[in-house]
């Protein structure tokens, strides 16, 4: 990279002001900083190559990764309502009319139908550029309905989680949904149906205090941020400095409350080996 960087500092700085890394080209590593050719990035599952580091991906590049073509999406019918007229910063059906006429029209989880290494699953995957997945009416209901689903079919459920939490413009309504999917994650367990919850950064809020720690196996990319409240909040309650990696993967792993960290390029093959142990007859 040197002769990058030498390059980069001979230019002027007007020069500098224009002359950019032309996006889509190159990325820049969060963790480790170093630039990364993009398309290596599709090789590696969005996993930086010099780190380790796992991007965060898109509902449809994390269906890629873990589902078998030819899933089926499932209750994309459903849209969020505005029970309490929310305006903040901005109002909130302004703020859903946006994402819509953007394309983002499944809310922040979409659910669907199909096959883990050839193991019949319904999946919920959570969609972080959806109002950063926050949970919702609509997620709620869709997760339950996935769960029953799943129930039906007589099959394993997974969730991929990603949230920052409950959903402020729903108030108590969003905060009903982790009583709702909980619930219904429930009646699997009386059915004895496995459930997965995979949980990638980051996982924080009302999801991690609900089905994101709910699963029969609770599954982790590495380092997630996985917590309810975030550092600063927790240090400022109990006025004292928090260990290194709190609230990572690895540190929920050392202390019980995961029970796997997994990379995403193995993420596939421990799913479906653990189905195969645990639903070993299919559905
Ligand atoms: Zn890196």
């Amino acid at each position: 990279m040197s002769w990058f960087i030498k390059k980069r500092q001979q230019k002027t700085a007007v020069e500098a002001k224009t002359v950019r890394v032309p996006e889509g080209l190159w990325i820049k590593c969060d963790n480790c900083r170093e630039l990364i050719y993009r398309a290596e990035l599709v090789n590696t599952n969005n996993v930086c190559p010099k780190c380790g580091y796992h991007f965060r991906i898109g509902v449809e590049e994390r269906l890629a990764n873990l589902v078998d073509e030819g899933w089926i999406r499932l209750f994309s019918e459903l849209r969020s309502a505005d029970p309490l007229n929310f305006v903040a910063s901005k109002a909130y059906v302004d703020q859903l009319k946006k994402l819509e006429d953007a394309g983002q029209t499944e809310d922040a989880v979409v659910i669907v139908e199909g096959t883990v290494s050839g193991h019949p699953v319904v999946m919920g995957v959570m969609n972080f550029d959806f109002l950063a997945a926050s949970m919702g009416s609509v997620v709620g209901e869709k997760l339950k309905l996935g769960a029953e689903r799943a129930l039906a079919k007589k099959c394993a459920y997974i969730i991929v989680s990603c949230s920052g939490g409950a959903r402020m413009q729903e108030g108590t309504l969003s905060l009903m949904q982790m009583a709702k999917v909980s619930a219904a994650l429930a009646k699997l367990d009386k059915a004895g149906l496995p459930y997965f919850s995979i949980l990638t950064d980051p996982t924080t809020g009302g999801v991690s205090a609900s089905y994101a720690m709910l699963g029969d196996l609770n599954i982790a990319e590495p380092k997630a941020l996985i917590g309810f409240a975030g550092p600063r909040v927790i240090e400022q309650t109990i006025k004292q400095s928090l260990p290194e990696g709190f609230q990572r993967s690895e540190f929920l792993l050392a202390h019980g409350m995961v029970d796997k960290v997994v990379s995403r390029d193995q993420l596939k093959e421990f799913v479906a080996s653990c189905l195969a142990w645990m639903l070993p007859t299919g559905a």
